[in-house]
């Protein structure tokens, strides 16, 4: 924020160009079913709204992420945050003059547009009297930091169709640490998938099909592992959005802290002890239906089987991991 108080006058312009770069992270290519021409998708987890498709192009409502006006936002912004100021942040508690936009979930997912939950109940004489809304509370500065974090390709993801989106930001302890872990990652994550950018191996375009939240955890650390020769810094603690695909989201998270001594099996196990545990036991595990003409995979019950092994394992339960081994009926 630094360079943003320097008065920098060709700064909107150089991060204007930045985010015509990063804005690729937004979005994948696919082909169209009817005409079979190639155009752009948002990546079904992004909350900033879009407007009808130009030549096949996704037009964001954001202006910061259209190709003519992101250089104006970003120099109205700056504006707003170089003004003087008199109203505090709902988010940062800092002082701001006037909101570039109000409180939104393309900013900020959590936000929605229920009254009990974006207000505080306030109270006269004993009796409610009235729900204080905040969606102007919002300066700019947050504003640009919600709006940016979509373009980090340093989000790992998971999509389920007709389900919702996991996406995992790390917690660290400082801003460096989490900048070195990051960086450390990049390189097996593939911005370009739609459903998931975990890359089943460095350089490829395919992705791993992991089946939810904990295998998804679990096969990243095997695969940062694997792809990462001695990490410097990596998170044991994550904070893991879900993002619901329909029309009504509802955007809820979990706060997940693993033992380090489960992580650093993982690590034990990949690297040179092995088989990996996700890759060569968990996800070879099957489940099969006791069926005299032949016995076929039961696909549901194998894959409820696997996250659930993955997730007894991450959280070190030993016991639900052997029970989901157990035999059971049909
Ligand atoms: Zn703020």
């Amino acid at each position: 924020m630094k360079i943003l108080n320097a008065g920098n006058d060709r700064f909107p312009d150089q991060l204007g160009n930045v985010i015509k770069n990063i804005r690729q992270n937004l979005v994948v290519w696919s082909k169209d079913k009817k005409t079979g021409e190639e155009k752009e998708i948002k990546k079904d987890f992004i909350l900033i709204q879009e407007e009808k498709k130009v030549g096949g192009i996704v037009a964001f409502k954001e202006e910061i992420y259209s190709k003519d006006k992101a250089s104006r936002a970003i120099s109205n912004i700056m504006d707003l945050i170089q003004s003087e100021d008199s109203d505090t942040c709902i988010l940062c508690g800092e002082s701001f003059s006037r909101p570039y936009k109000k409180l939104q979930q393309a900013s900020y997912p959590f936000v929605t547009k229920i009254k009990s939950l974006s207000g505080v109940r306030s109270y006269k004489d004993g009796e409610v009297y009235s729900f204080k809304e905040y969606f102007s509370n919002f300066c700019p500065k947050c504003y640009l930091i919600g709006i940016l974090v979509w373009a980090d390709n340093g989000l790992v993801y998971r999509t389920f169709p007709r389900g919702k989106t996991f996406v995992f930001l790390p917690k660290m302890n400082s801003i460096k640490e989490l900048t070195i872990f990051k960086e450390s990652y990049r390189e097996i994550l593939y911005p370009s998938g739609r459903y998931s950018n975990l890359r089943v191996e460095r350089g490829s375009n395919k992705v791993e099909n992991t089946l939810g939240e904990y295998s998804t955890l679990l096969c990243f650390y095997e695969r940062f592992f694997l792809e990462v020769e001695d990490p410097v810094a990596y998170a044991t603690q994550w904070f893991v959005v879900h993002i619901p695909l329909g029309t009504m989201k509802n955007v809820k998270y979990d706060d997940l802290s693993l033992k380090g001594n489960i992580v650093h099996i993982i690590r034990e196990i990949s690297t040179d002890k092995g088989p990996p545990i996700y890759a060569e036991i968990i996800k070879e595990i099957y489940f099969f239906n006791d069926n005299s003409k032949g016995s076929p995979v039961n696909w549901e019950i194998t894959r409820t089987i696997q996250e659930k092994l993955s997730e007894s394992f991450l959280k070190d339960d030993f016991r639900h991991f052997t029970k989901q081994l157990l035999p059971r009926k049909g």
